[in-house]
């Protein structure tokens, strides 16, 4: 299945909106419902917002999103930072887990991923990076 759709851009918080946009144009092709969008974008979301805040601690670097088809209804979505990295994945995938120590963080990121997409993969290495791959399958609508 071929339809690719590799974007690279500046991992900072003001570029999230963006990177929710990017989501939404490459299902839309798919006839997602309403509800399946905004999972979408909601995962991505996440998944941007942990590059910029955790991955480059606010400084900015470069964050991959990379959109392929695995089928004609089912989206593969990759973003991949090169900072920090995960020490430990199964814990910073717990529930309310997070490290940031000033309040603002809920340690629900990867939560949302995981009961939005079907499938999550973490891949990590502490100081070589991060990449998230989620994997969603759209159901079809028929209009009745
Ligand atoms: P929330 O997403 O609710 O604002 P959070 O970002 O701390 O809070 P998660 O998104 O679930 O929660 O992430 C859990 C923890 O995993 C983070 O606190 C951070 O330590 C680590 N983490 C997640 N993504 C990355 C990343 N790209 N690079 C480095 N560490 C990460
Ligand atoms: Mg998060």
């Amino acid at each position: 299945m071929k339809k690719e759709l590799k974007v690279q851009l500046d991992g900072l918080l003001e570029n999230q909106g963006l990177a929710r946009s990017i989501a939404a144009a490459y299902v839309s092709e798919l006839d997602p419902t309403i509800e399946e969008m905004t999972e979408v974008k909601t995962a991505v979301s996440e998944a941007f917002s942990n590059a910029c805040v955790h991955g480059y601690k606010n400084q900015g670097g470069m964050v991959w999103m990379e959109f392929s088809l695995v089928s004609s209804d089912t989206v593969m979505i990759k973003v991949i930072d090169k900072g920090s990295g995960i020490e430990d994945i199964a814990k910073a995938m717990e529930p309310l887990f997070t490290t940031d120590t000033d309040q603002n963080r809920s340690g629900m990121g990867f939560t949302v991923m995981e009961s939005f997409m079907d499938k999550i993969k973490v891949d990590s290495k502490p100081d070589e990076g991060t990449s998230v791959t989620m994997v969603k399958k759209m159901d079809t609508y028929y209009g009745i």
